[in-house]
């Protein structure tokens, strides 16, 4: 059984400037790319490179970059029939802004990721017998809901990762099984800070109350906060020098899974998937800096 990633499929425009403009000022920047994004078609290029047999339920537009992304999803050996091409609406668009210092800010256009309704994805329903469904927050929160439903009658283990950071319906988290939030993002579901690990420990006793078995609390450069039925450790990172973070956590969510896929037990599969989140910060870019298995095996040896 595969594992199955329902989520958004973003085109990311790039700019690199000293600074970032303020209202109403116009700033010439000095680098600008445009590279494939988006939560749930970075975490299906993370879970495929790291090894899992991997569906990807999605949507793009009708403009030209669309069928070309579709194509490298399927290079990467993504199966592909679940993504559907909406007449009349662009691939969902993420603008960047990078300043000197490392900082960014995001401007996101849905486009066809707000076509991904419940409706839609009943006609994909079959992609939800999966082994694990991953879902992340790009996408309407009632498909989310029906994606989690169906997965679970399935017999599917449902593994949330609460980006970008919002507050949540008891409804859906009572659906999951593995929670994947970083600090913000716990912080946003429970509203407790996680500063240090008493923080961490006390907003993944939160999230167990919600009824979710498992919390993983990302913590950057730190590693995770690792909490079972209330048993908490942390478990640290890979000291990387670090060129760009974005995807990240996208990468830790899709190599995490893929682990899991394979049988590995929870400690060894956070291992994995730190390893492979440590070499995606050496590295430039979204789905450009997503790692395959080989070189994370070799991280870890
Ligand atoms: P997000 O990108 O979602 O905010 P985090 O920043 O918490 O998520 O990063 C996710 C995981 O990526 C961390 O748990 C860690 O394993 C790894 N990671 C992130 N930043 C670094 C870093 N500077 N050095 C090494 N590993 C990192």
């Amino acid at each position: 059984m595969t594992l199955t990633v329902t989520g958004s499929i973003n085109i990311d425009h790039v700019i690199r400037l000293p600074q970032f403009p303020r209202p109403g000022e116009t700033l010439t920047g000095n680098d600008y790319r445009i590279v494939p994004g988006g939560k749930g078609a970075n975490q299906a290029v993370a879970a495929a490179r790291a090894g899992a047999v991997t569906q990807l339920v999605a949507c793009v537009g009708e403009d030209p970059m669309a069928a070309s992304l579709v194509a490298g999803f399927a290079a990467d050996g993504i199966n592909t029939s679940a993504i559907d091409t909406v007449a009349g609406v662009n691939t969902g668009v993420a603008l960047i802004q990078v300043n000197d210092t490392g900082e960014n800010t995001i401007a996101l256009a849905a486009g066809a990721n707000a076509a991904l309704t419940p409706e839609r994805l009943q006609s994909h329903a079959s992609a939800l017998h999966c082994k694990q469904l991953l879902l992340q927050l790009e996408i309407p929160l009632e498909t989310n809901l029906a994606a989690a439903r169906l997965a679970r009658a399935e017999g599917a283990r449902v593994v949330l990762n609460p980006a970008p950071a919002q507050a949540l319906p008891a409804e859906l988290l009572a659906l999951v099984d593995l929670i994947t939030p970083n600090e913000t993002e716990a912080e946003r579901l429970t509203g407790v800070a996680v500063n240090d690990e008493a923080g961490a420990a006390a907003a993944a006793r939160a999230l167990h109350q919600q009824g979710i078995a498992t919390v993983i609390i990302t913590l950057g450069a730190r590693g995770v906060w690792l909490s079972e039925q209330g048993h908490g450790r942390r478990i640290p990172g890979f000291a990387v020098k670090a060129v760009d973070t974005t995807a990240a956590g996208d990468t830790f969510n899709g190599a995490l899974v893929a682990a899991l896929q394979r049988g590995q037990a929870l400690e060894p599969a956070v291992r994995f998937a730190q390893a492979a989140a440590a070499l995606s910060v050496t590295r430039p870019g979204a789905q450009t800096s997503v790692p395959y298995r080989a070189e994370i095996e070799a991280l870890l040896e």
